[in-house]
């Protein structure tokens, strides 16, 4: 783990890059934001988690560092004891943490919760979808008040730049730089469940509805069609091992779907 921090004081702020080695978009936004002249009036911490994992290339060495939360200091797997040192760096600050992802449909924040701060913290991405992942344990902003986002498909360009674009505009809402920012008023879905499979050619379009009945993935000939009608978010043909992604409800629209055509948040919600 890489830890440093910027500016004189106690962060209350922390950006998080590599909590799967391989989606190094944070780790570039950080840099870009480093190298530029925008100047900060607060101090921010920034923490390259899996750094053992963005060395080789990999998403993690032993397990998954985003399922291991609150992690173990004595374990013999060195995610869960890298698990245990991220806890106790991003205690007590707010934190943004960068991810990138094989399905399409981004980019987008994903809470652990749907409490006011998290909340709070998601629409200082400024982007149009919020997933609450509270479904799944174990996730590194889970014990935190925080927000991942996702940036994109993995580490090409674009991922990178959404990443930099993403963090000016959280450190403008957060008071942590002097410039212009967007609050959004996002859509929120909350995942219900998941859809286990293996090989499947995913179907459908994340974030739009499936209804009851329509075929949403295929393997050699056998379908898959949805029992009730689903949001897929995270739904990809390569994306997991022995899962094709999660069903989720819309839980609410933000005023950017309700003013359609006028996009005034800074997340290419393309429907794509
Ligand atoms: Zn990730």
């Amino acid at each position: 783990m890489h830890v440093e921090t910027l500016g004189d004081g106690r962060p209350q702020h922390t950006i998080v890059a590599c909590v799967h080695g391989d989606e190094t978009c944070g780790w570039h936004a950080f840099n870009r934001f480093k190298a530029s002249d925008v100047e900060l009036t607060a101090p921010l911490k920034f923490v390259l988690a899996n750094e053992r994992a963005f060395k080789l290339g990999y998403r993690y060495c032993d397990v998954d560092l985003n399922r291991v939360m609150p992690g173990d200091a004595s374990s013999d797997r060195h995610e869960e004891r890298l698990a245990a040192r991220l806890g106790h760096e991003l205690a007590g600050t707010k934190v943004l943490d960068f991810h990138s992802t094989e399905s399409r449909g981004g980019p987008y924040a994903v809470v652990a919760g749907t409490d006011a701060a998290s909340v709070h913290l998601a629409r200082s991405t400024g982007l149009d979808r919020v997933v609450d992942i509270s479904y799944m344990g174990g996730g590194v902003t889970q014990a935190v008040t925080g927000v991942a986002v996702e940036c994109g498909y993995y580490d090409d360009e674009g991922a990178a730049t959404t990443a930099h674009r993403v963090l000016l505009n959280f450190l403008a809402a957060e008071g942590l730089v002097d410039r212009e920012s967007v609050e959004s008023s996002p859509d929120v879905y909350k995942v219900v469940g998941e859809e286990r499979g293996q090989g499947y050619r995913f179907l459908a379009d994340n974030f739009q509805r499936v209804e009851a009945g329509e075929v949403f993935a295929e393997k050699d000939g056998d379908v898959r069609r949805a029992d009730e009608p689903f949001y897929p978010v995270l739904m990809s043909t390569h994306g997991y091992e022995r899962r094709i992604g999660f069903r989720a409800e819309r839980v609410s629209v933000g005023s950017r779907a309700r003013t359609a055509g006028t996009n005034v948040g800074i997340g290419g919600a393309d429907g794509q």
